[in-house]
């Protein structure tokens, strides 16, 4: 039984975290989507949010699931029993960034095994960032997150706030 984990902020999911998800769910028998509920960082959507978004975008792939995860990733996945992180790798400056992370984890607990996934090209400049600044100015955001994730972008900006 090959169990996985895909750690991330998801705030908000995007077409790139939802393709990640999909692929790595069609290799492993179970993957655990795991929302980083992080005290030191601000997010535009709340756990409970982000969660829900992604429950719902992950609905028909039934190896999948999703939790919330407050605590060290490594202390999260030794609780789950978990070996395997996934994490999706954009482009040069996200390899670095994530070696990095992968040996900081490998630090922490040499058990952990950090598998990247490279982004399918059509999304590889898809960015969570990104999009919730062009959201902000209420720009189109239609090809570059689900459509619930948009409908909850433009509710947390309001036409008038623009
Ligand atoms: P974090 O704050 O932990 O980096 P993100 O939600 O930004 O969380 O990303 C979670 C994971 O998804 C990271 O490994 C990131 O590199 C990956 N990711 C984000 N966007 C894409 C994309 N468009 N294609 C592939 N992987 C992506």
């Amino acid at each position: 039984m090959m169990k996985a984990a895909f750690p991330g902020s998801f705030d908000p999911p995007t077409l790139g975290h939802l393709n990640i998800i999909r692929r790595a769910a069609g290799i492993f028998d179970e993957l655990l989507v795991v929302v980083a509920e992080n005290r030191q960082k601000k997010y535009l959507f709340s756990a409970d949010e982000r969660v829900a978004m992604l429950g719902e975008l992950a609905a028909d792939m039934k190896n999948v699931s999703v939790a919330v995860c407050d605590t060290l990733i490594v202390d999260y996945l030794n609780e789950k029993n978990i070996q395997l992180l996934i994490r999706g790798v954009r482009g040069i400056d996200d390899f670095s960034y994530e070696f990095e992370l992968s040996m900081m984890n490998k630090a922490l607990d040499s058990r952990i095994e950090t598998i990247f996934m490279t982004t399918d090209p059509e999304y590889f400049v898809l960015r969570s960032s990104a999009i919730k600044e062009v959201a902000s100015f209420r720009g189109n955001i239609s090809g570059m997150v689900p459509p619930i994730v948009a409908d909850a972008l433009r509710k947390k900006f309001p036409a008038e706030t623009a």
